[in-house]
């Protein structure tokens, strides 16, 4: 098809997902818990990745390049890299599909998605939509999996078919999937896990601002997004005045089902992660933490229910620390100066978000190129846009999704040189 062909094909699907806006949120809360306005604000996000790919997909352009050599012609032309494989996780099951697809589409690949076993029925809901926006029958595949995973992810990763595999999930899976995609040298590109550091400076110039920041960037979803605060260091001039407020507003979100009035937080997705979220909370509490807010299960809500927890006295020995506890629980770490909290913010095998607040224009520019991350948010606690680069450093993975970048991870570059004879 034409670069416009497709971009048409992208924007009937944007505009599908708009009409439907109310019932794909409510599939969202449904099969993953978030609260309804929540799962609104997920469609808008979600849908905005065929809205930007729409526009991109007729702007792959490549480069006439001047040869060394006297006489020759070279240029490099982007193609599509192929039929892609790609495996998303539950806790966006809208946007991390549709931000994998659409620039796939874009470029002109057709896709094989393996949709999350938690969260299976947004993903057949997108599927219904592309074909009412006119995508042709076997461009887009949804295979959907439970028992047999593991199964399905050796086959998209080892399927000579498949030129490229995209994986958003944990750091582990990621590994393994790599493994098995270099058995046919894919092309690859994985967004992983994260551990963001979250720091504020006694400099900001707003602490209320810098504690609406922290309940956005912690909270939401119920602290279950790869780009979630995990570790929250806050200068020693300030910590106090910042556990207090952070404390009374988290004290007063209301948790519970997503459908009902004034519900500010859900479930987490599994009773595995209601374990984890304990140990962790647990482990703080054997090495010195101090819950002052939260701190248990939610039994009379449900099996999945954990009440949000702000933990002061958090030090890098806890494994809240040092790894991400992906649930509602804040651990508070003291810090003396710049130089240390950059060390301690980079300590660690992952870096995909980071976050500070900051009123100093140099120390702004100096923190933000210090850390060790792919996305940095300054005075924000929120940074995912369909128009701006998302991915990680170190084990968070490479390639990027969203942005004009997103789309050269579904191209491949092929030159073409024309002798002077
Ligand atoms: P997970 O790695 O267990 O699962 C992610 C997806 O991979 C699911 O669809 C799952 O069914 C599938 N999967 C699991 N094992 C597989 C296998 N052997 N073969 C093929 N597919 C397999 O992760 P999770 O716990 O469900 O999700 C949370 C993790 O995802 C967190 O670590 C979070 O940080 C990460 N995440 C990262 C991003 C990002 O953009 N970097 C975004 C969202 C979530």
């Amino acid at each position: 098809m034409l670069p416009r062909q497709r971009a048409n094909i992208l924007r009937a699907w944007y505009d599908e997902c708009q009409k439907n806006a109310a019932d794909l949120a409510t599939l969202i809360t449904w099969e993953n818990g978030k609260p309804l306005a929540d799962a609104k604000g997920e469609v808008t996000y979600a849908s905005n990745f065929f809205l930007w790919f729409s526009e991109e997909a007729a702007h792959i352009h490549g480069d006439v390049v001047p040869s060394s050599v006297p006489g020759n012609r070279v240029t490099a032309i982007k193609q599509p890299v192929g039929v892609c494989g790609l495996i998303t996780p539950w806790n966006f099951p809208a946007a991390m599909i549709t931000r994998k697809i659409a620039p796939a589409l874009a470029a002109g690949c057709t896709v094989v998605a393996k949709s999350p076993g938690e969260t299976p029925f947004t993903a057949n809901a997108l599927a219904e939509l592309s074909r009412r926006a006119g995508v042709p029958k076997g461009v887009v595949n949804f295979v959907t999996a439970l028992q047999n995973t593991a199964e399905v992810g050796e086959t998209l990763t080892t399927d000579k078919r498949i030129k490229k595999v995209s994986f958003t999930g944990s750091t582990n899976v990621g590994k393994l999937l790599m493994k098995q995609a270099s058995s046919t040298i894919k092309k690859v590109s994985w967004e992983l896990g994260g551990n963001a550091p979250f720091i504020v400076f006694d400099d900001c110039n707003d602490l209320d601002a810098a504690v609406a920041g922290a309940i956005a960037c912690k909270f939401r979803s119920s602290g279950q997004t790869c780009v979630c605060a995990n570790r929250l260091y806050v200068q020693e001039g300030i910590y106090d005045k910042f556990a207090e407020k952070l404390a009374a507003k988290v004290n007063d979100f209301k948790v519970g089902y997503g459908f009902d009035d004034g519900v500010t937080h859900g479930p987490v997705i599994h009773d595995r992660a209601v374990s984890k979220v304990d140990a962790h909370v647990q482990d703080a509490q054997k090495k010195g933490g101090k819950v002052i807010v939260g701190g248990k299960k939610l039994p009379d809500l449900g099996p999945n229910f954990y009440a949000p927890t702000v933990i002061t006295g958090a030090t890098g020995e806890m494994d809240l620390a040092q790894e991400e506890t992906f649930g509602p629980v804040a651990g508070l770490f003291k810090f003396k100066t710049e130089k240390e909290v950059v060390e301690l913010a980079n300590d660690t095998d992952v870096g995909l978000a980071g976050y500070f607040y900051s009123g100093n224009v140099n120390r702004i520019y100096r923190v933000a190129e210090a850390l060790e991350v792919g996305m940095v948010g300054v005075n924000t606690g929120l940074i995912s846009d369909a128009a701006a680069p998302f991915g990680g450093v170190k084990e968070s993975g490479f390639g990027r999704e969203g942005s004009k970048h997103g789309i050269d991870e579904y191209s491949v570059i092929k030159s073409i040189t024309i002798g002077a004879k």
